[in-house]
């Protein structure tokens, strides 16, 4: 190849034509650098012929300068960036960037100094050093990452070195991860299992694109199950890729992997450190890394020899990532596994609508797990009306559900409830004159979280300490909290339950993997008592002497203007409901709300899913909503409301006018505000068979709006805020 077309990492530039020099080996998914202008930029040789671009004349060309030392990236990999860019409308480089998230990695291997503190007790040390050898305790690492750690700067941490308080150690950046073995425990499967885990190993056999649901209820057993192709995969030498919605959840994976397989996996997620991501990404790329669990971004991996996807809880909202390149990387692990040429398994209790709907037609094989293992009943589901049964004022726990709660404590039995709101309250106002705790970038009420004391935007990550006078009138002790959240919750179990140890379970709380995995031993060695979480507790977790769940207002998920409200609903609580009664003693739920005839609630009482999903199935046909028509979200945004408005406006006023289109809006988002910026929405809904993609890109293109205005676009959107 004389001359290439190169994806250059710059989204406004795309792609560009560089010559060749001699001596220069590349292929189609080479990593290089390239000149540009006086600077140079990263980029990957594409395929010949399959990106327009200007046909430059071959002497004005400018010669590339290095290749990275990387294995290129692989067809598959190209194919699936390519799908990724024309069906989410993102831009080429933008998708093609998330597949070389390690910089380090791409300079090659070596070695690293890192430091690790080597246990010298000093007489006299300075408060910060005390402070940062406590924090240091079993820590290894660069100097930089440590002072992160430690909360001290490099500066800091080089002097302890010099005091020789730390030592440094020479690491091998490619060193290889411990090896996970096929047959190092085989479970005994039950029956429903094993012919699951048939289907899957000769899937994984026949090297081809196969797409599963395995559709199991909450303690079937579904992991096990998959794990058998994961020890087929590992014997035929292939890579796996598992894929888990919360980083929160992986230690749990990780000590029920290592048990199986002898080893733990290889991790990917956003809170590694950027050694640990240089040593992953290199060890996906070069084919020994043989299992990795991450999170969404792990599906842009080099894997070098995959073999199988498995997307576990396989429903969560959070494999849809809504900024940035928005995908859903439940979709694109279907259409990886795709174009590798490999099985994938979608995993669920409460599959989402639109996986169902391809398991009906034909498209995914469903393989159903129908019962508990070993003989653990599903619980019994009650309906609590809050209306017959009001909680004490101020309060928020219905009698019936605080004598539960109390019969279980007595019982030395564990108890669950679930909140899907963080913080203490989420208006906080004050009595005297009615102001309102309010964001300034956003139009949002502040949460009161009472724990950290500070007001919080949970749209903005905007914080402020809470006051003791009101900002407004100036009167001391008057605000007023109003609602309730996880931590308020809490207290009200404290004084019901004044022996009880509670812990409540958030976002807030398990902010690391660390403190996922000393929530997990605590509740299972029995440390806890009262657990009250948001949805972060509804999945995955298994405390066998966790036999109540009590969910605090089912009603709230309903009241958003979400199109798949009641889908969600349905799917958080019996995926919260699956946490009770998983081990020999039955699990009782008690569900609070206001309107136990809605269809939700009826069918999570009688647990008559089937119903529900046929409901449901029927609304969204009628409705053209997805599986049976496609949304587009258009997002316009600008810090100058007015400008927002008229270019919304504009789009609105240009809308194509097809016969199995419907455009709504534009109108102000429910989230008018978001950071400084307002906002406007426009909602698409096309028939399936419609192009919407190329309806969107024909009818937007053409328009010009002035700087400070954006436009996204939502493929497939979930939320509607
Ligand atoms: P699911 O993911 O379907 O909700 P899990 O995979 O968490 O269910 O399994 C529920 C519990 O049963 C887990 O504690 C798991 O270790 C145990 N279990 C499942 N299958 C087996 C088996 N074949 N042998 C022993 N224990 C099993
Ligand atoms: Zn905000």
């Amino acid at each position: 190849m004389s001359r290439v077309r190169c994806v250059v990492f710059n989204a406004a530039l795309g792609v560009l034509d560089y010559r060749v020099p001699a001596g220069m080996d590349v292929e189609p998914g080479s990593v290089v650098v390239a000149p540009l202008g006086p600077r140079q930029i990263m980029g990957v040789v594409w395929d010949e012929g399959r990106l327009p671009g200007a046909d430059f004349p071959e002497s004005k060309l400018r010669p590339l300068l290095a290749v990275m030392p990387v294995p290129p990236l692989a067809a598959p990999l190209r194919r699936l960036i390519e799908w990724c860019a024309d069906y989410y409308m993102a831009p080429l480089s933008s998708v093609a960037r998330m597949a070389l998230s390690s910089g380090a990695a791409l300079r090659g291997g070596g070695t690293l100094t890192e430091y690790r503190l080597t246990g010298a007790e000093p007489a006299r040390l300075t408060p910060q050093r005390k402070a940062a050898i406590e924090k240091l305790e079993g820590q290894q690492g660069t100097i930089r990452e440590l002072a992160a750690i430690a909360s001290v700067s490099d500066a800091v941490l080089r002097g302890m070195a010099g005091a020789g308080l730390l030592e440094a150690v020479q690491v091998d950046s490619d060193r290889p991860f411990p090896h996970a073995d096929p047959d190092f425990a085989t479970p005994t499967l039950s029956d429903d299992q094993q012919a699951a885990a048939d289907q899957f190993v000769d899937a994984v056999r026949a090297e081809a694109f196969a797409p599963f649901l395995l559709d199991g209820v909450t303690g079937s057993g579904k992991t096990e199950a998959y794990c058998e192709a994961i020890a087929e995969c590992l014997r035929k030498g292939r890579q796996v890729l598992v894929l888990l919605p919360e980083i929160a959840l992986t230690e749990t994976f990780l000590a029920r992997f290592e048990a199986r397989f002898g080893a733990p996996p290889v991790t990917w997620h956003s809170s590694l450190k950027s050694s640990e991501r240089r040593r992953a990404w290199r060890a996906v790329a070069g084919g020994t890394a043989q299992v990795v669990i991450g999170a969404r971004s792990a599906l842009f991996l080099p894997f070098a020899k995959l073999g199988l996807i498995v997307v576990d809880e396989a429903h969560e909202i959070s494999f849809k990532q809504d900024d940035g390149v928005r995908y859903n990387a439940r979709d694109v692990a279907v259409m990886r596994a795709r174009f590798e040429g490999v099985p994938v398994i979608l995993a669920s209790a409460t599959p989402a609508l639109e996986s169902l709907q391809m398991a009906e037609n034909g498209t995914y094989t469903r393989v159903v797990m129908a019962d508990r293992f070993g003989g653990a009943t599903m619980p019994e589901v009650s309906i609590l009306n809050l209306t017959e049964h009001p909680p004490e004022r101020g309060r928020w726990l219905a009698p019936p559900l605080v004598e539960a709660l109390k019969d279980r404590l007595a019982k030395g039995e564990q108890s669950l409830l679930f909140l899907n709101r963080r913080g203490y309250a989420p208006l906080t106002l004050c009595r005297h004159c009615g102001y309102r705790f309010k964001c300034a970038n956003c139009s949002a009420w502040l949460v009161e979280h009472r724990l950290s004391r500070r007001l919080a935007c949970h749209h903005c990550g905007h914080e402020q300490p809470t006051p003791d006078k009101c900002p407004e009138c100036g009167q001391p002790d008057c605000l007023v909290a109003c609602g309730p959240g996880v931590e308020r919750i809490a207290d009200e179990v404290a004084e019901i339950l004044p022996q009880a140890r509670v812990a409540i379970v958030t976002s807030d709380t398990l902010t690391s993997p660390a403190k996922a995995a000393e929530f997990v031993a605590m509740a299972q060695g029995g440390a806890i008592d009262v657990i009250v979480g948001t949805q972060l507790v509804t999945k995955g977790y298994h405390f066998p002497e966790l036999t109540l769940v009590g969910v605090v207002d089912a009603d709230m998920g309903l009241e958003g203007g979400d199109l798949r409200a009641a889908e969600r609903t349905y799917q958080q609580v019996a995926q919260v409901a699956g946490r009770a009664g998983r081990a020999s003693k039955p699990g009782e739920v008690l569900i609070q709300t206001r309107h136990p005839t809605a269809a939700v609630i009826a069918a999570l009482a009688s647990g008559d899913r089937d119903a529900f999903y046929a409901a449901e199935t029927e609304a969204r046909r009628s409705a053209g909503a997805p599986p049976f028509g496609r949304w587009a979200a258009i997002i316009v945004s600008s810090e100058d409301e007015a400008e927002a408005r008229t270019a919304a406006r504009e789009i609105g006023a240009t809308a194509p006018r097809l016969p199995d289109l419907a455009v709504l809006g534009p109108a102000p988002a429910p989230l008018s505000l978001l950071r400084g910026r307002y906002r406007y929405r426009l909602l698409v809904n096309a028939r399936r068979s419609s192009e919407v993609q190329r309806v969107i890109r024909e009818w937007l293109e053409p328009l010009r709006f002035p700087q400070g205005v954006r436009v996204g676009v939502d493929i497939d959107p979930y939320s509607f805020v």
